[in-house]
């Protein structure tokens, strides 16, 4: 086993220094002193298939023997055709034409831009504003991060931001209108409305949302009409609808794409994060044949980077996406993650300090508060989810955290293992959690 002198890489997250990861199988992680970890978030909920995949390391490592570079404006590749035609198959309705890059930041970026350079293909030119929601995330560049809606993330870089509109987001546990489902009628979806007409709407390219918001709302699938509401307002306003599913596409949910759960097909179409199963950095935005069919006839899209269509993450995409179909592993996700949204149902709904356990498929989150009734959350100074989660490290269990549901305050933590884990380890990952929450709060 390679070994190495810890201390020139950055940023360092924890007190000390952290654990040398050097081995992995299945759900588990061991690191240089024997120790075993149970991923029970899949990291950043990227491991989908489970650790040390050899039909992932056989992709990768024949591909680049059979060519690991060749300048995307210049060639082709057989591998990126076939993940791009394989990725149609199992794309929402439409979704025909992919791009490939290396980051969830960069795919939510280029579906921007994407978008921008549509609406001048439409001959819209003044259509240049992006709406997306708070509380939301899209990464951390700085074009994503003037789309995310998480206050705290922005704000030492807000004058260096390009501009852009957000909406409150469908998150009925703190209703930005007091109100609740259905009785509201979707006022945060109709919101959008009223945003569009303040702004103008000639003005307006894009409005931009998770699917299911995962990292900063800790799994908050919206109300089931919500989408086809949004669909609605953008097409009465020839806004373009783009679904950013770095964190919910590729099956985490118990669907291809989260859209698939709403009935509704976005114009443009992020992924990231679980595509290649973790292995290789891979990101894509899919985008409706018509709006590429207009591109192709007109302005075209200026756009790429030294490794965009990169064929050895897109073998990696290739062979993940070949296993979700060989191993029916998002029928398996779609019902282990009812196992799992069960367990913990049980542990947690009558928890006094637990206001909701909330989730689909394989990503479901677990919000902390001082107080169920009111929902006053815990001030970010108390650090409820960093301790549970520290605790829970120390034992050998891996979540995801979320904080910021209220503000700079709000605590919660994601469990999102790869799907192929079993039910007793759920039974480990809930009861543990148990009581770390149970300590700490
Ligand atoms: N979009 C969503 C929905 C995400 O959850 C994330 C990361 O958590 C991103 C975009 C950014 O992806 P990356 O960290 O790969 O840049």
């Amino acid at each position: 086993m390679m070994q190495s002198i810890p201390g020139n890489v950055f940023p360092r997250k924890l007190d000390g220094p952290l654990p040398q990861a050097v081995d992995a199988e299945g759900v588990w992680i061991i690191d240089n002193q024997g120790r075993r970890y149970l991923d029970a978030s899949g990291g950043a909920v990227v491991v989908n298939l489970g650790h040390a995949r050899k039909e992932l390391a056989e992709a990768v490592s024949s591909q680049i023997l059979h060519g690991y570079y060749a300048h995307p404006t210049m060639f082709t590749t057989p591998v990126v055709e076939e993940f791009a035609s394989a990725l149609t198959a199992h794309a929402p309705l439409g979704i025909e034409r992919f791009y490939f890059m290396t980051s969830g930041s960069e795919a939510v970026e280029t579906s921007i831009k994407l978008a921008r350079q549509i609406q001048l293909a439409r001959k819209e030119p003044g259509r240049f504003r992006l709406i997306a929601r708070w509380k939301s995330y899209h990464g951390l560049s700085l074009g994503a991060l003037s789309a995310m809606g998480r206050t705290s993330f922005r704000t030492p870089y807000a004058p260096m931001l390009p501009q852009v509109e957000h909406v409150p987001p469908p998150y009925c546990l703190r209703c930005s209108f007091g109100l609740k489902y259905p009785e509201c009628d979707l006022r945060c979806a109709r919101f959008l409305e009223e945003t569009i007409l303040n702004l103008g709407p000639e003005t307006v390219s894009a409005f931009l949302g998770e699917t299911i918001s995962g990292a900063t709302l800790a799994s908050c699938p919206p109300p089931p009409d919500y989408w086809r509401v949004i669909r609605e307002i953008c097409d009465k306003y020839g806004v373009l609808l783009i679904h950013d599913e770095v964190m919910v596409g590729m099956g985490r949910t118990g669907r291809w794409f989260a859209s698939d759960h709403y009935g509704v097909a976005p114009d443009l179409v992020t992924m990231g994060k679980g595509i290649s199963g973790g292995c290789a950095p891979l990101s894509a935005v899919g985008v409706q044949k018509e709006h590429f069919d207009l591109l192709r006839k007109t302005t075209g899209f200026v756009h790429g980077g030294t490794f965009s269509h990169h064929p050895v993450s897109c073998a990696a995409g290739l062979a993940a996406l070949r296993i979700l179909e060989r191993e029916n592993l998002i029928e398996r996700a779609e019902k282990i993650g009812v196992v799992l949204g069960e367990k913990l149902k049980q542990r947690f709904s009558d928890h006094p300090r637990v206001a909701e356990v909330r989730g689909i498929g394989m990503l479901w989150g677990v919000e902390l508060v001082q107080d169920k009734e009111t929902c006053l959350p815990y001030p970010r100074e108390e650090k409820v989810t960093e301790r549970i989660w520290k605790k829970l490290f120390k034992k050998g269990i891996i979540l995801y955290k979320s904080m910021g549901m209220a503000g700079k305050d709000g605590d919660g933590l994601v469990i999102s293992p790869p799907f192929i884990i079993e039910e007793e380890d759920l039974d480990f990952v809930v009861q543990s959690l148990g009581r770390a929450v149970d300590k700490v709060v």
